[in-house]
């Protein structure tokens, strides 16, 4: 669209870009930011930048974080035999949310599916097997209820089966194509109560 002038337009552009955004709400948002301060315009610019540039993944769990270990990995106190598999860092924070986890994770960075071409390479399959090399009692396995994570959570568990390791799955009370991330606090504890071998 060339409704506006050249930054205008370029701005509604980017914006629109972005996922979940049409191009009335960009139109909207690159309004409010023109009529915005500039130093908050400033601030916003920098943290976007600093956040992009800072955030790494953990060496341990590989979720995202600035440090070299995540603060649940860096915390003696959780079980570290226990690990909770889950496709993002979303994820891990909707459990994190619950309090009632506490062992740590590890954050795969999406899930195996055929149909837009990722493989078990592409994810933080390696990053998982090397882990269960140490102390490890249980692996929960806590992808998605669709289709992807379905076959994800099939594929882990047999990887891990002839290491002797436990490997559960997380119970379906889970709605079946739901993002771990929507589900409420309760739901998701429930399915971590209810989880059943593999
Ligand atoms: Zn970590």
């Amino acid at each position: 669209m060339n409704l506006y002038s050249g930054h205008m337009n370029k701005l509604i552009d980017e914006l629109a870009s972005l996922p979940g955004i049409g191009n009335k709400s960009a139109q909207n948002l690159a309004f409010h930011l023109i009529n915005m301060p500039k130093d908050r315009v400033n601030r916003l610019a920098n943290v976007m930048m600093e956040t992009r540039e800072k955030i790494c993944y953990c060496k341990e769990c590989c979720t995202l974080t600035d440090k070299e270990l995540c603060p649940v990995c860096a915390n003696e106190k959780r079980n570290h035999g226990v690990i909770m598999v889950v496709e993002d860092s979303r994820d891990m924070a909707a459990y994190e949310k619950t309090g009632k986890f506490e062992g740590v994770y590890h954050v795969l960075q999406g899930a195996i599916s055929p149909m837009m071409g990722i493989g078990p390479s592409e994810i933080r399959l390696k990053e998982l097997l090397q882990r269960l090399q140490g102390d490890v009692e249980e692996v929960i396995i806590a992808t998605n209820s669709n289709l992807e994570g379905e076959s994800t959570a099939m594929y882990i568990s047999k990887l891990i089966k002839p290491t002797g390791i436990k490997v559960t799955r997380i119970a379906t009370g889970v709605p079946v194509g739901g993002d771990l991330e929507y589900i409420d606090e309760v739901t998701l504890t429930r399915a971590l109560d209810g989880r059943v071998e593999l």
